[in-house]
C-alpha cells in the first residue's frame, strides 16, 4: 500500500485526539510520572536506614498503589509498585514509619460519564465525515473501502523456507510456486497451467501463516496479507470494495503473493446463515470470486489462503480456477517437533543437560506454535531465577505450565495412551492391508488431530466406486472393529478410544440391513426410516418406526450377528498377524506417522 492515507484531515485530527482522550480515562490516570527512582534504590535506602517515612497511596486496581518515600536530606520520591501488602510487610521488618491511605473513590462523571461522552463525540465526527465522502470534500482521507492489506516487500520479508521446520512435504508441494513466481516465464512458455489460489489447510499454530510468507520470502516477491475478518465490517459493501482494492493492488505490484488469513470468515457456505443469511459476506465472498476468476491464469498473481475449517468453505471456492490446489500442514511428528525445537532455541543459551529430543518425544500433539511458546515460556523462567541459559528444570516447568493450563488444545499424553493408541491404529492399519477390498493404507499416525481422536490412519481409495458391494462392506466393518481387538489382545483392559469405530460399523450393519437389502433373514424390503432429507417439521412428529416388534427384533438380530462375524474375523486376521501387529506398534511409538512405503515393508 502506498501508503495513500497520509493527508489526516483538521476533523479527524479532532476525532484522533478526542479518541485518545478516552483511551486514556478509561485506562486510569496512572502512567506519565517520570522519575528514575527504582525499586532497588528503594530498598537500598531501607538498608541503609535513610528512609523517615512512607505515604502509600494505592490505586483503584488493587492491589498496585503508589509509594511516596520522603527521605533523609532529600525530596521525596515516587515509586509505582504492584503490591502495596507486601511493601507493608517490608515497612513492617524495616520498622518504617508509614501511613496507608484509603483506595480512592471518583467520582462517577470521570470514570464513566466523561469517557462515553468522549467516546460518542469522536464517533460522532467520524460519521459526520461518513456522510461527507461522497460529496468529495476530504474523500480520501478516510479510505474505508480501501483494502486493509499489509504489503511487505522483498527487503522486509526475511522469512524463507529455512525458518519453516519440519513440514518436509509441504514445503516441496509450494516449491513450484516459488519457482514459477521467480520465473513465470520458463512456465508460460510451455503453457503450463499454473495454480490461482493454494489453500492451506490445518489446526491453528502449525505454521500456515508462516509458510505462506515463506514462499513470498523464498520467490522474493510483494506479499500482501490480510485477515478474512477485516473484510468483514459493519457497513455493507465495505469488504466487497476492500476485495476489489486489494487485487488493483496486487495487479500493480505483480509477481506478487495475496495471502487470506482465516478465509473461513468470509468465505462460509453461502446461504446458510439464520435468519436469511448474512448479505456483507455473501457479497464479499462474490467479489471475491469474481476477482479470482478476472485476472488471467499466468499473471503472477498467486492467492494463499488459511484455514483451519475446510468443511465450513462454500464450495464454490475450491473450484478450479481459483483454491484449486489444497495443501494440509499437520501437527508434526517427533521429527518435525525436534527440527522445530532447533529452530527457536536459536539465540536462546541451552545448558549440557537440555536434550531437545527427549522433550520432540513427550510433546505428541504440540504444534509449532506450542513449542515455540514451550521455549519461549522456560526462558521467562530462566530469566526469573536471574540464569543466563536456559536447563531442563526450566522446560519441565514451563512443560507443566503449558500443558495444563491449555489442557485441551494440546494434551500432554501419558506413555500408556500412546502405547494403547498404536496397537489400535495398528490394528486398523494392518486389516486395511490383509483385506482385499478396502486400503491400501495411505499413512498411520497416532499424533492425536485435536478433535477427540487419538490417532487415524488413513486409506487411499484405488479406484473410484459407484456402488459399494456386500463384500467391501463387511470389510469396512472388520477394519472399524480392528482398532479395538488389537486394543484387547495386547492390553488386559479396553479403552473407550473405540467408540467412533463401533458406531460406524453399527451404522454400516444396520444400512446393510435395512437399505441394502443384504441380509437373507430381513429380505429386500427398506425398513431405513431417517429419510434422506430430512425436514424438521415432518420429523418431529414422528414417533412410529413403520413396521412391528417382530421386524425390529429381528434387524436387531441381524445387525448383531454381521458385527459379531467381523469381530470374529478381525480377530482371527489380527492373531495370524501378531507379529506385524508388535512391530507397527513399535514403529509407531518411535516415529509416531508412518507413510506406506514404510509400512508396507513390514510385511
Ligand atoms: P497458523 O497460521 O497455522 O495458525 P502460524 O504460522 O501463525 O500458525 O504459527 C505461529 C507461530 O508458531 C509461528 O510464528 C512460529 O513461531 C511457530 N511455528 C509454527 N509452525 C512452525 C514451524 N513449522 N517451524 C517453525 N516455527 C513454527
Ligand atoms: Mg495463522
Ligand atoms: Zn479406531
Amino acid at each position: 500500500m502506498n501508503n495513500k492515507s497520509k493527508g489526516i484531515g483538521g476533523i479527524n485530527l479532532i476525532a484522533c485526539l478526542l479518541l485518545l482522550a478516552a483511551m486514556y480515562w478509561f485506562m486510569g490516570q496512572t502512567g506519565g510520572q517520570k522519575n528514575d527512582f527504582s525499586y532497588y534504590d528503594f530498598e537500598a535506602a531501607l538498608k541503609a536506614g535513610e528512609v523517615s517515612e512512607v505515604v502509600i497511596e494505592p490505586n483503584k486496581v488493587v492491589p498496585t498503589g503508589t509509594l511516596v518515600i520522603k527521605l533523609e536530606n532529600e525530596e521525596a520520591e515516587k515509586l509505582y509498585v504492584s503490591d502495596v501488602k507486601e511493601i507493608e510487610e517490608l515497612l513492617q521488618s524495616y520498622k518504617v514509619d508509614y501511613e496507608l491511605e484509603d483506595v480512592p473513590q471518583e467520582s462517577v462523571f470521570v470514570t464513566a460519564i466523561l469517557p462515553t461522552l468522549l467516546m460518542i463525540g469522536a464517533a460522532f465526527i467520524l460519521f459526520t465525515m461518513m456522510g461527507k465522502q461522497g460529496g468529495g470534500m476530504n474523500a480520501k482521507a478516510m479510505n474505508f473501502g480501501k483494502s486493509r492489506a499489509k504489503m511487505s516487500t522483498e527487503t522486509d520479508n526475511k522469512v524463507t523456507f529455512e525458518n519453516v521446520a519440519g513440514l518436509h512435504e509441504e514445503k516441496e508441494d509450494l516449491e513450484e510456486i516459488v519457482d514459477f513466481l521467480r520465473e513465470p516465464g520458463k512456465y508460460t512458455r510451455v503453457g503450463a497451467r499454473i495454480p490461482k489460489g493454494v489453500l492451506l489447510e490445518g489446526p491453528p499454530g502449525t505454521g500456515k501463516t508462516l509458510l505462506a510468507k515463506a514462499v513470498a520470502g523464498e520467490a522474493k516477491v510483494p506479499f500482501f496479507s490480510i485477515s478474512g475478518s477485516d473484510f468483514v465490517e459493519m457497513f455493507v459493501g465495505v469488504g466487497a470494495s476492500r476485495v476489489r482494492d486489494l487485487f488493483q493492488e496486487a495487479k500493480e505490484n505483480a509477481p506478487c503473493i495475496i495471502f487470506i488469513d482465516e478465509i473461513d470468515a468470509v468465505a462460509r457456505r453461502r446461504g446458510t446463515g439464520m435468519g436469511g443469511g448474512h448479505d456483507e459476506r455473501e457479497q464479499t465472498l462474490n467479489q471475491l470470486l469474481v476477482e479470482m476468476d478476472g485476472f488471467g491464469v499466468n499473471e503472477g498473481i498467486i492467492v494463499m489462503a488459511a484455514t483451519n475449517r475446510v468443511d465450513i468453505l462454500d464450495p464454490a471456492i475450491l473450484r478450479p480456477g481459483r483454491f484449486d490446489r489444497k495443501v494440509m500442514v499437520g501437527r508434526p511428528d517427533v521429527k518435525g517437533r525436534y527440527e522445530i525445537l532447533q529452530v527457536h532455541a536459536k539465540g536462546k543459551p541451552l545448558g549440557d543437560d537440555v536434550d531437545l529430543q527427549q522433550i520432540a518425544q513427550t510433546t505428541a500433539g504440540f504444534t509449532g506454535a506450542d513449542l515455540e511458546n514451550l521455549l519461549n515460556e522456560s526462558a521467562i523462567y530462566a530469566a526469573k531465577e536471574g540464569r543466563a541459559y536456559l536447563k531442563q528444570e526450566d522446560i519441565r516447568h514451563a512443560f507443566v505450565k503449558i500443558g495444563i493450563g491449555s489442557e485441551k488444545k494440546s494434551r500432554v499424553i501419558s506413555d500408556k495412551e500412546k502405547k494403547i493408541t498404536a496397537y489400535h491404529e495398528a490394528g486398523h492399519a494392518i486389516l486395511f492391508h490383509v483385506l482385499p477390498d478396502v486400503g491400501p493404507v495411505y499413512s498411520v499416525s497416532i499424533i492425536p488431530t485435536g478433535v477427540g481422536a487419538a490417532g487415524y490412519t488413513m486409506p487411499l481409495p484405488e479406484k473410484d466406486e459407484m456402488f459399494n458391494t456386500k463384500g467391501k462392506m463387511l470389510q469396512d466393518i472388520v477394519v472399524s472393529l480392528g482398532g479395538r481387538v488389537a486394543e484387547e489382545m495386547i492390553f488386559d483392559d479396553i479403552t473407550t478410544g473405540a467408540s467412533q469405530d463401533i458406531k460406524q460399523a453399527t451404522a454400516y450393519a444396520k444400512a446393510m440391513v435395512t437399505k441394502f437389502g443384504m441380509s437373507d433373514q430381513v429380505g429386500l424390503i427398506n425398513y431405513d426410516n431417517d429419510s434422506d432429507e430430512v425436514f424438521v417439521g415432518r420429523d418431529f412428529g414422528k414417533t412410529s418406526r413403520g413396521y412391528g416388534e417382530q421386524v425390529a427384533t429381528m434387524i436387531d438380530m441381524e445387525v448383531k450377528r454381521i458385527i459379531d462375524e467381523c469381530y470374529a474375523k478381525a480377530k482371527s486376521i489380527l492373531k495370524e498377524n501378531e507379529k506385524i501387529l508388535h512391530s507397527c506398534a513399535e514403529l509407531l511409538l518411535e516415529k509416531e506417522k508412518i507413510p506406506r512405503e514404510e509400512f508396507e515393508a513390514l510385511f
